[in-house]
């Protein structure tokens, strides 16, 4: 029997591996317990179509991203922010770029050659990893996992849950930790889905035309917020970056309406006056394509909006630059990009340790916080798995 510390990681995403990392770091023996077959499985999927690792912003605008949080998230944000994510993935070799959005990639823009560079070394310092252990809870003070061949039990001087929130979950994270942790008095935060999609009553005509075709340059405005980009339809009503942007107030309104400015770079007098031209035998929708330029998708979501139109060109103009869409509720967690709820910030010391579990930590997006798409989610996972590495590293049995 050695006097070598032990640690045990449960869950290989972003956030288990960099608490792991601490642990290696501080000498500790750590094993890696994950129920898919391969680790990192969301963060590879993170990767598909450029793996958004942060942002460059300055920290002023950084941390107010962590909305109800950021106080919280500073201090994390201080010891392990932008800055030092990118250094640490330079570390590994894998060098960043700053895009034109000030969103921060990997110059490969994909997730698995910093996986595959992270996972070597962390071998390297010693970790092992167990995939296809799937963790089922407590029996006693051991760790319970199912395993292909039978169950198995483990246990640790400490141990990091970095289980994930409950998005995609064919990707491992599924957030059936809840009622294993709320039988320990751990208290939790509802599961909710945020950087989601919502649901709109589309017509079967509206649908079968337009679903799939991106809104480009359109104005939208909710809760006293208005932003300029652009969305999707989907068969069962919007998505994209620009929705995900609103899309915790947006959920949290239940029944919201949208409003929509068809055309945000013309001043309504603009518009009212090129729709004051005079109309002759055109039909509408061809005065609306020669005077404003609307066509396609944006016609046919005016018409759908708001039919019949009104007549004036001043009421017309006026309903384009704030064109009402009612939502129908947020898409099912399953189909959001991330997760909010979780473990409640109560239930955690500073060092993320659960006080209802003595020397088990907590990381990842499995914790009770959200933030917008632009990278803000990994580095949220990447700052709080140090932090609870790092605590658990330091945490002595009282
Ligand atoms: C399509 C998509 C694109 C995204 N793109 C970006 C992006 O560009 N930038 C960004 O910042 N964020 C992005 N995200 C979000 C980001 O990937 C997540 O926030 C992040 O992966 C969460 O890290 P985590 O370590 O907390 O959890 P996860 O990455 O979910 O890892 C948790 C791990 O725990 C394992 N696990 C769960 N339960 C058990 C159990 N009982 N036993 C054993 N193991 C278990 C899971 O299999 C999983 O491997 C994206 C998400 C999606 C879905």
């Amino acid at each position: 029997m050695t006097n070598t510390k032990t640690a045990i990681i449960i869950g290989a995403g972003p956030a288990g591996l960099m608490a792991a990392e601490q642990l290696c770091a501080a000498g500790f023996s750590v094993d890696v317990y994950e129920s898919m077959a391969t680790p990192g499985r969301k963060f590879l999927r993170a990767g598909i179509g450029g793996l958004n690792l942060t942002h460059s912003e300055p920290m002023e605008k950084f941390v107010p991203r962590y909305g109800a949080e950021a106080e919280r998230f500073a201090p994390w944000l201080a010891e392990f922010g932008p800055e030092q994510l990118r250094a640490w993935a330079d570390g590994l070799g894998v060098y960043t770029f700053i895009g034109s959005s000030g969103r921060v990639f990997p110059k490969y823009m994909k997730a698995a050659p910093l996986l595959r560079a992270w996972l070597r070394r962390l071998g390297e310092q010693g970790a092992k990893l167990h995939v296809r252990h799937r963790w089922l809870g407590w029996d006693g003070e051991q760790l319970r996992f199912a395993t292909p061949t039978g169950e198995i039990t483990a246990r640790a001087h400490v141990t990091v849950l970095a289980l994930g929130g409950g998005s995609w979950p064919q990707l491992g994270s599924d957030g059936s930790w809840v009622d294993l942790l709320a039988a320990q008095g751990v208290d939790t935060v509802p599961l909710k889905p945020t950087n989601c999609g919502f649901n709109a009553a589309w017509s079967d005509h509206f649908r079968d035309r337009f679903a799939g075709q991106p809104v480009k340059s359109v104005g939208l405005s909710f809760g006293g917020r208005r932003l300029k980009g652009e969305f999707v339809i989907t068969k069962t009503g919007i998505e994209g970056g620009s929705i995900y942007a609103l899309s915790a107030a947006l959920r949290d309104a239940g029944n919201a309406v949208l409003e929509l400015d068809l055309k945000p770079d013309w001043s309504l007098e603009k518009l009212t006056a090129a729709l004051d031209k005079p109309q002759g035998s055109r039909s509408l929708a061809n005065h609306l394509e020669r005077t404003i330029g609307m066509k396609g998708v944006a016609a046919g979501l005016l018409r759908e909006l708001s039919w019949p139109l009104p007549e004036s060109p001043a009421a017309l103009a006026a309903r384009i630059k704030a064109l009402p869409l009612p939502l129908l509720g947020a898409r099912p967690l399953a189909e959001a990009i991330s997760t909010a709820g979780g473990v409640a910030f109560h239930a955690v010391t500073d060092g993320l340790m659960l006080n209802a579990k003595p020397g088990v930590f907590v990381a990842g997006e499995m914790l009770d916080w959200e933030a917008p798409t632009g990278g803000y989610l990994l580095t949220g996972c990447f700052t709080t798995g140090l932090v609870a590495g790092r605590a658990a590293a330091t945490w002595q049995k009282a």
